[in-house]
């Protein structure tokens, strides 16, 4: 498992009071959303579980505990977190009965003899007397048992129970650490200063910012593509908004959506831009060359709107009749 870089130093803390069976019987892990707080309570439950930990401290990943774990069948891995209602729709709150047949099934032995791990998640979302019933579990602490509490919210946990926990709380990394990870999540390192500033350098909603923002471009992109295949509009219009809004971006985008309309052509699937049949995978490709070769283009003293036109209309000539 590859945790956020980050994360490394309170991972190291966590490892080393495992190895020494010094874990704390309930940790709270805290901090804003996007910094890796389940990350790290995952690793940790995996790594309390494993039967041969690696040598830093990391779940093996393929021992009996390890692959129980993985396909969600852990007996002593207990999650508690939304349960769906009566009529299918999920909860909002953590409730009573939860924690008590929780507290019911700690206190019955681990079935593998080793350690039990809970994690209660969002563990703010506890209602009252689902945080009441919680104190007393607190209160009285198994060797075998690590309650790990993870919350966007602290504060809205009582202060009786958050004094019963060994708190960890993740802050904004160092900016370098985060274009770091970025990075290795695919994303340019022009992408990721502008994101990493907007969400004031937390790293995971720089993420979700670039894949919303990614994922909306992209589907502008194959709408236009797909208007223009049935002639709703007209390739001077469509070049007009590309080179007036991040024009080589979009290129890009359209070389990723001809990319993978061929690639479902050939698997037989049908296209989502309107293509019939494998027949238009050679075009495809050679368009797929062409929004590529146009994009170096931009970089040229030619004007970007006449170079998407040119490529548009090559979008277009293969289809009329
Ligand atoms: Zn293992």
């Amino acid at each position: 498992m590859k945790l956020q870089g980050w994360l490394g130093e309170h991972w190291r803390v966590l490892a080393t009071r495992l190895q020494r069976n010094e874990l704390p019987h309930a940790v709270l892990i805290c901090g804003d959303a996007g910094l890796g707080k389940r990350s790290l309570a995952n690793a940790l439950a995996s790594a309390a579980l494993c039967e041969a930990r690696q040598a830093d401290g990391h779940a093996c990943g393929i021992c009996k505990s390890c692959q129980l774990l993985t396909a969600g069948s852990h007996p002593d891995h207990i999650l508690v977190g939304f349960e769906a209602r009566d009529d299918g729709k999920l909860r909002s709150e953590i409730t009573v009965e939860q924690i008590r047949q929780l507290s019911q099934r700690l206190s019955l032995s681990t079935q593998y003899g080793g350690l039990q791990i809970v994690i209660i998640d969002p563990a703010d979302k506890m209602n009252t007397s689902a945080a009441n019933a919680l104190l007393k579990t607190l209160e009285e602490p198994s060797a075998s048992t690590v309650i790990v509490l993870v919350s966007d919210h602290p504060a809205h946990l009582s202060a009786t129970i958050r004094s019963r926990c060994q708190r960890i709380e993740l802050k904004v990394p160092e900016r370098a650490r985060a274009m770091e990870w970025l990075v290795e999540q695919g994303i340019s390192i022009e992408l990721a200063e502008q994101a990493l500033e907007s969400a004031l350098g937390n790293p995971g909603e720089a993420l979700g910012a670039i894949s919303n923002e990614v994922l909306g471009l992209r589907g502008e992109c194959a709408r236009d593509l797909l208007e223009l295949n049935t002639a709703r509009t007209s390739a001077l219009t469509v070049a007009d908004a590309w080179a007036a809004d991040r024009p080589a971006e979009r290129l890009w985008h359209a070389a990723v959506i001809a990319r993978d309309e061929a690639l479902r052509l050939a698997d037989g699937k049908p296209g989502k831009l309107g293509l019939t049949g494998a027949g238009e995978i050679p075009k495809l490709a050679a368009w797929f060359a062409a929004a590529n070769r146009s994009r170096e283009l931009l970089n040229t003293q030619l004007r970007s709107e006449l170079v998407v036109l040119d490529l548009l209309h090559a979008w277009q000539m293969p289809r009329r009749p």
